[in-house]
């Protein structure tokens, strides 16, 4: 895949001239074919932006990667521009119609929505926004921790934060945070100028504060601020409670008086459950899950593994996260993660070839509104990629295979109450923008004692002190990607309980709904994807409660002191 960068006077040009020929097209089969050529600009573009990230986040000292990110940190909302005026194009246009038939209304909906989310007056705010971001990427990025002798960036560091030597492991604890702690104030100035640029923009567009055009930004369009909320309460009520009882159990699987936040990532007596084997002999494996699974994720994998597509090993300057995107010029997934030999490589693989398979069973779709889904969509494909490989993980953790199915079904119901807080504390930072960095930092802890009481943070004052959102990338770079995340898993736990809970024949009809809700992308929103797939709304009054008991049966029956 060849990089190029793009020469955005050019691109802007042919945009234009393009439109103009959109909109005075005399027939819709010539709008059309004008269309696919906007679209192709489009992807064209997209694609070298995102080849451009994928560098940057591969070696982030890289000084012509650095540039490369700069440009389009300030081109991409020069683009944007030309893409909303392509929009606008697109829902005055006087084949609407022709083009709804052939295309569905989402196209519309979405060009509506986004439209709601942009104009002219907030590009420079964009442009800083942007760099800021990356600014926060690249703080993370240059952690050098010196442990046990050796110099360690934040992602290695962890399995040690997972050792079976408490003392170790509180070690382990204390470094990581120390790196947050050494640069708190420049983890709070970033945020700070994010926290009043955005709130900056949506004044500056006739919102009351960011919140409204937070969601907009994020395409949201058949749910809203107070369905979310009510999807928090319900959390309140049906799962931190079972969350908090796991934790109880996890004290007394340890034998532990008193479960501190060093003892949280170590779960059993006998250790974590780890892959038995190298990155390298995980991705190998992976191809005879994939394999196996179906022949749709056999051609998949092929794809990703043939052609390079899974960028996995950890190194230093390598950016602090894992993702999947996708190059529309090559049709192309791409996965980047950091593996470090905790089950967590695992969960990587799984979770983001699920987004990867997503974008390559829509991959026939010509235009970004189709092959990227909203993110709460998104995270149904990868999170319950999680569950369906359930039965392929003895490849992986042979005799941890119980051990990890137990760590990770347990794992998925302790994340979201901290998934929800994370939502509910950045309502609260933009209804309440002026507020300053302790008092935000005491609103978050306020709500840790609301959403995960059991935290103990001994002497680690930073987290005590409410500093641990720091670490949480999406806070500073995409605001209000969060809740997505919870939303998605209560789709996905239905998954695991038609498929793996209730098997017995179920799992091939659970299969062609996940495949089924794959290959549409994004050409639906969000609640009507679901109707595809029949996954039930977590929005419905009751999902929640019905989804919840039948796992805490299922874990009730578990003896877990045998791990
Ligand atoms: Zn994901």
């Amino acid at each position: 895949m060849k990089y190029e960068r793009p020469d955005i006077k050019e691109t802007g040009k042919s945009f234009t001239e393009l439109i103009k020929e959109f909109k005075s097209a005399i027939t819709f089969e010539e709008a059309d074919k004008i269309m696919d050529k906007i679209n192709s600009i489009r992807n064209d573009f997209e694609s070298m932006k995102i080849i451009a990230f994928i560098n940057y986040s591969n070696d982030t000292n890289n000084k012509s990667f650095t540039e490369e990110q700069d440009f389009f940190d300030n081109n991409n909302p020069l683009f944007t521009d030309y893409v909303m005026e392509y929009y606008k194009a697109l829902l005055s246009g006087k084949f609407r119609k022709e083009l709804s038939e052939k295309y569905g209304h989402h196209l519309f909906e979405v060009a509506e929505v986004s439209l709601k989310s942009f104009s002219h007056e907030i590009i420079d705010d964009m442009q800083k926004e942007n760099h800021l971001a990356s600014e926060y990427m690249k703080l993370k990025a240059s952690a050098k921790i010196m442990f046990n002798g050796k110099e360690l960036n934040l992602q290695e560091l962890e399995p040690f934060m997972e050792s079976k030597d408490r003392d170790e492991r509180q070690k382990a604890f204390n470094s990581y945070w120390k790196f947050f702690d050494d640069n708190k104030e420049e983890f709070d100035k970033i945020y700070d100028k994010l926290v009043f640029l955005r709130n900056d923009m949506a004044v500056k567009m006739g919102y009351k504060n960011y919140i409204e055009l937070g969601y907009a930004r994020m395409k949201r369009m058949d749910y809203n601020e107070e369905m979310v909320n009510n999807f928090r309460e319900n959390v309140k009520k049906y799962i931190v409670p079972l969350a908090e009882k796991l934790r109880e159990n996890q004290r007394k699987r340890l034998g532990l008086d008193k479960l501190m936040v060093y003892d949280l990532f170590y779960q059993f007596k006998s250790g974590n459950p780890t892959p038995k084997g190298d990155p390298e002999w995980i991705v190998d494996q992976g191809k005879t899950m994939y394999d196996e699974l179906s022949p749709d994720t056999r051609e998949f994998y092929d794809f990703m593994f043939e052609n390079d597509l899974m960028n996995v090993f950890s190194r230093k300057g390598k950016a602090d996260m894992g993702y999947c995107e996708y190059i529309p010029k090559y049709k192309s997934p791409y996965i980047f993660a950091n593996m470090n030999g905790t089950d967590d490589d695992i969960t990587v693989l799984t979770h983001e070839a699920g987004h990867a398979f997503q974008a390559y069973a829509s991959r026939n779709f010509h235009f970004k509104e189709y092959t990227e889904p909203t993110m709460e969509s998104a995270e149904i494909h990868s999170m319950s990629m999680e569950f369906l490989t359930y039965p392929w993980m003895n490849l992986f953790f042979k005799e941890d295979t119980d051990k990890f199915k137990y760590s990770h079904l347990t794992g998925s119901i302790k994340f979201i109450p901290y998934g929800v807080m994370v939502d509910d504390f950045q309502h609260w930072v933009y209804n309440n923008p002026g507020a300053s960095h302790d008092e935000r930092k005491s609103k978050w802890r306020e709500m840790e004692k609301i959403y995960m009481p059991h935290l103990n943070y001994g002497e680690i004052d930073f987290l005590e002190n409410g500093g641990r959102w720091q670490k949480q990338g999406h806070i500073y770079e995409s605001p209000f990607y969060y809740i997505d995340y919870c939303l998605a898993q209560i789709c996905a736990f239905q998954f695991w309980s038609k498929a793996i809970h209730n098997g017995n024949g179920e799992f091939k009809n659970a299969l062609k709904d996940y495949i089924k809700l794959c290959e549409a992308g994004g050409s639906r929103p969000f609640l009507e994807l679901l109707k595809l797939a029949n996954l039930e709304s977590p929005f419905e009054e009751g999902v929640i409660k019905k989804v919840v008991s039948e796992i805490e049966t299922y874990l009730d029956s578990v003896d877990d002191s045998a791990f």
